[in-house]
């Protein structure tokens, strides 16, 4: 049986090789549960020295394998290429940074030996570490698309997880350009193991998130899971037309009954701004839509290979 590990990294040539060593501490228990192992790791055009300490690895032993991009196209690009790319039965993805434990790794084996279950994946429960401003919009995030995805998305859920190879093969299947991967894992389905651990912060390096990195992010999701925002277009285009007509009818009995003195025109004034505010804000979000479409009638390859060992 085999284990690949898959591991994108952008950036990370102080953390390759702390994250090989860990994988490898688990090597007893792979030894005595028979499952021999292939690290992949998936540089996202890195513009440090990844690649070259991938390579010093490789020279040492024959079961790590890189893949480099030709440019940096994104963590989801890179999660992909390596679920497309990686040969094991079961598949691990997990960050470069050790934010994600591979002393989870027998736990999560276990599980799927004796549990019977399809993947198991982690989320964490404490978000200690992170600033507060950014997990509360974190939190309020996934209650939004609790609510209107069509998909299940658990707080705290990180990418980490271990999966068998019929989940990678159905979420290598899903070919769509924008990937929010935290949607399409629950998307497939299968038997999924939640495993829950402490928020572990990053060993060495950065992180490559901004606020408004995730922000853009976590509308790529909405986006991608759910057509609410449509849905709540069309609603304030029903109430808004419902508005107007009381307010036609108002108006002519007040006329008819007070005469018509002509005031009223900074009111008026006020409602054309907020209309006209109100329709550029649909229009806007049905061009994000259209956006997404654009993209993906454009059919263009996920991301590009540069080398291959
Ligand atoms: N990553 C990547 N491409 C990117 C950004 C990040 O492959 O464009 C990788 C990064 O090397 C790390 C993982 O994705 O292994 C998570 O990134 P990071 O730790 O910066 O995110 P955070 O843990 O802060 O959410
Ligand atoms: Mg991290």
């Amino acid at each position: 049986m085999l284990f690949s590990a898959v591991i994108p990294c952008y950036n990370e040539e102080e953390n390759v090789k702390d994250v090989y060593d860990e994988i490898m501490k688990n090597e007893e228990y792979f030894k005595s549960h028979d499952i021999d192992t292939e690290i992949l790791f998936v540089d996202d055009g890195s513009k440090d020295a990844t690649v070259a300490e991938v390579k010093k690895l490789i020279e040492s032993d024959k079961r790590v394998h890189l893949l480099s991009f030709s440019r940096n196209f994104g963590k989801e690009a890179g999660i992909f290429a390596g679920l497309e790319n990686a040969n094991g039965d079961y598949v691990a993805l997990m960050d470069a940074d050790l934010q994600d434990p591979p002393s989870l790794l027998p736990k999560m084996f276990d599980e799927i030996f004796n549990g019977g279950y399809d993947c198991v994946a982690t989320r964490r429960v404490s978000r200690k570490g992170e600033p507060k401003i950014r997990s509360f919009f974190a939190r309020m995030f996934y209650r939004i698309m609790r609510r209107i995805a069509k998909t299940d998305i658990v707080d705290g859920a990180r990418d980490y997880r271990l999966m068998s190879r019929a989940m990678v093969d159905s979420i290598v299947s899903m070919k769509e350009y924008t990937r929010f991967s935290k949607g399409i894992f629950g998307w497939v389905g299968f038997n999924t193991k939640w495993l829950e651990f402490e928020n572990v912060e990053r060993r060495k390096g950065e992180t490559k998130w901004s606020f408004w990195g995730l922000f853009k992010y976590s509308l790529e999701g909405i986006m991608g899971f759910s057509t609410a925002p449509l849905a709540i277009v069309s609603v304030l285009g029903l109430f808004f037309t419902f508005l107007a007509f009381v307010a036609i009818v108002l108006i002519i009995i007040r006329t008819l009954i007070f005469g018509d003195p002509t005031n009223g025109w900074p009111s008026m004034a006020c409602i054309i701004i907020f209309m006209g505010g109100i329709q550029l804000f649909c229009v806007g979000i049905l061009g994000q839509y259209l956006s997404k479409v654009y993209m993906e009638v454009k059919n263009r390859p996920i991301y590009i290979v540069k080398e291959k060992i």
